[in-house]
């Protein structure tokens, strides 16, 4: 496995050796399919750069990044024209790190970039359940007539594995039709209890988070394409992610950081704050 692009930055305490490293971090700077307003591609690296002002430790897990073995691989260098090749490339990425008994940690970057992910994800555990966070159901047929779209994502995911290995939480936004879908396919969770109860189900099964973080309200988290008000706290958010701490996770990412539209900086450091817990999850 061989370092990617060099960066001007690496994520706090990332400084395992990639071949030591149980993690690794991708940053996938795309932002081909936005709909709305660009610029996820500069997230990662914002992410990187905030997260020096974190500490390791986070009291609220009573948990430390000094006891994970993590790294970060930079960013994958995408032509950004081709969102074919886009895919095909983060794809072979994500299959490396899986064949390297590796688990894979993904800085978006638009949503987008989460299938081909968990493409290579259900090679390697067929049973792969999703836990899906965001603003948005993002289950569009299409998109404008794109089927591959940061709006369609979990549509896509769910043509792999069903309604019945998906869970959605803090979707406040979409076409009346989306929401007769989490409906009827009982995929939408309106608290933790209810996630509790339904991981508990999921017992062994392993399981892909994906952060969309426009989960967060605007006022926290400003730094986004399509943000949503009406959003969570990010102790909400965090009451929500301990839920899983119990459980097996093997893959995760946050996407959707758009730094330029908050010339404050703080979306950057939730972001990076956010991917710090979800990693002492695994604990
Ligand atoms: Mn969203
Ligand atoms: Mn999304």
């Amino acid at each position: 496995m061989n370092h990617l692009a060099s960066q001007p930055y690496q994520f706090m305490g990332a400084d395992s050796p990639i071949e030591e490293a149980q993690w690794v971090m991708v940053g996938l700077p795309y932002d081909g399919t936005c709909s709305y307003r660009p610029g996820t591609r500069f997230g990662p690296n914002a992410i990187r750069e905030a997260s020096w002002g974190l500490e390791l430790y986070s009291p609220f897990l009573d948990k430390s990044l000094e006891n994970i073995r993590y790294a970060d691989w930079g960013d994958l260098e995408l032509p950004f024209g081709n969102r074919e090749a886009v895919l095909t490339r983060i794809r072979e990425s994500a299959e490396d790190i899986l064949k390297n008994q590796k688990h894979w940690i993904g800085l978006g970057g638009e949503h987008l970039v989460t299938l081909p992910v968990i493409e290579a994800y259900l090679k390697k555990y067929p049973d792969l359940c999703v836990v899906h966070f965001d603003a948005h159901a993002d289950l569009r047929e299409d998109y404008l007539g794109e089927r591959f779209s940061h709006a369609t994502v979990m549509r896509r995911i769910v043509d792999l594995i069903g309604p019945s290995r998906l869970l959605q939480i803090g979707i406040r936004s979409g076409p009346k039709s989306e929401f007769e879908w989490m409906n009827q396919n009982r995929t939408l969770l309106s608290a933790p209890s209810e996630l509790k109860k339904r991981l508990d189900d999921w017992k062994d099964r392993p399981i892909f988070l994906t952060v969309d973080l426009d989960v967060l309200d605007p006022s926290i988290f400003p730094g986004t394409g399509t943000p949503e008000p009406g959003g969570m706290s990010f102790l909400d958010l965090q009451n929500w992610l301990s839920c899983l701490q119990q459980s097996h996770i093997v893959g995760f990412d946050a996407l959707e950081l758009s730094p330029h539209y908050d010339p404050s900086g703080v979306s950057n450091i939730v972001a990076a704050k956010v991917i710090r817990e979800c990693l002492l999850l695994t604990l």
